[in-house]
């Protein structure tokens, strides 16, 4: 088996026109397994863990740009307040190993109906960006997953990026399993209130074929009724990044106290008590 390791994203996409059929593989998490288990034997593997760009993250009007090879753990610390509904969810992956070797993009490229990235992208609207030698496109989540552990990628095409809307509201990411961690999800779902839009939305993992969303049966109302971080304005960091966020006067926090959404720690806690 040959081990292509390009140290550029033209030279990765290149390689991947040149070998339509050689496997990608960024954290490897779930390709070793594959390949132990002799699930899978590609002719070729192509390391992206060398390419530079995919290991960023950056914002851009009000979106995060999630490079593809951007690990669970460096989500959870570097953007934990931006992406709370992703953040979450990282939380919950495997174990702290897992967590330092894992990717977004693996998980999506993967495309398991329980993977648990991909309740938080479909209710925030992300979108991927997907590239090739001929170009660049983006999928919404909700059309890339196309089936059981297939997605919309075409042979020569790999995950750029993620483009993941800030949030402008509370998020929030449950998983259940048959235990508290290393589970693999029976079922998750996430929730995401968009104050910016007025808007609401889902998604939910592990309960078909491909993960889905479901529209609201009502719209949201607004404005959100209640600060829910409590901290003294003035001091609270999160405070400014919401009342930014949140538009018209009526609807920005009180002046004396964050009106953000809690800590994103306190929330998991109650939802995983026992989860690192
Ligand atoms: C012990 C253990 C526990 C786990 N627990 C969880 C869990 O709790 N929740 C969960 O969701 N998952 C879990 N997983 C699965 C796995 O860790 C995740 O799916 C992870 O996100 C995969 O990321 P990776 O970078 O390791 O992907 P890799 O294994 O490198 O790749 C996964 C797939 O994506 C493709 N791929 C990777 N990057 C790209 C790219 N840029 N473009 C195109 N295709 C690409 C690969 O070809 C492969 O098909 C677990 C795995 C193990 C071994």
């Amino acid at each position: 088996m040959d081990f292509l390791q390009p140290t550029s994203w033209d030279e990765a996409l290149a390689i991947k026109a040149a070998h339509p059929g050689a496997l990608p593989i960024a954290g490897g998490t779930d390709v070793m397994v594959e390949l132990n288990f002799d699930a899978r034997r590609p002719d070729a593997l192509l390391d992206l863990i060398r390419i530079p760009e995919l290991a960023r993250w950056s914002a851009q009007n009000g979106r995060i740009r999630l490079g593809a090879c951007v690990t669970y753990t460096r989500l959870i610390t570097e953007l934990g307040g931006r992406l709370p509904g992703l953040a979450m969810a990282a939380r919950t992956v495997g174990s702290p190993q897992i967590r330092n070797r894992g990717t977004v993009g693996g998980n999506l490229g993967a495309a398991s109906p329980a993977g648990d990235c991909h309740p938080p992208l479909l209710a925030a609207g992300a979108e991927i960006e997907v590239a090739s030698a001929r170009g660049i496109r983006t999928i919404p989540a909700a059309d890339f997953y196309t089936g059981v552990k297939q997605n919309a990628l075409a042979p020569d095409e790999l995950i750029a990026a993620v483009l993941i809307p800030a949030a402008s509201g509370p998020q929030q990411f449950s998983k259940i399993g048959t235990r508290n961690a290393m589970v693999i999800a029976v079922a998750s779902f996430c929730l995401v209130l968009d104050l910016r839009n007025a808007a609401v939305g889902t998604g939910i993992g592990s309960a078909a074929p491909t993960p889905g969303r479901r529209r609201p049966s009502a719209s949201w109302p607004g404005p959100w009724p209640r600060p829910a971080c409590g901290s003294p304005a003035p001091t609270c960091p999160r405070a400014s990044q919401v009342s930014s966020a949140s538009g018209s006067a009526p609807r920005r926090p009180p002046s004396t106290t964050c009106g953000a959404p809690p800590p994103t720690a306190a929330v998991r806690s109650r939802s995983w008590p026992g989860v690192p």
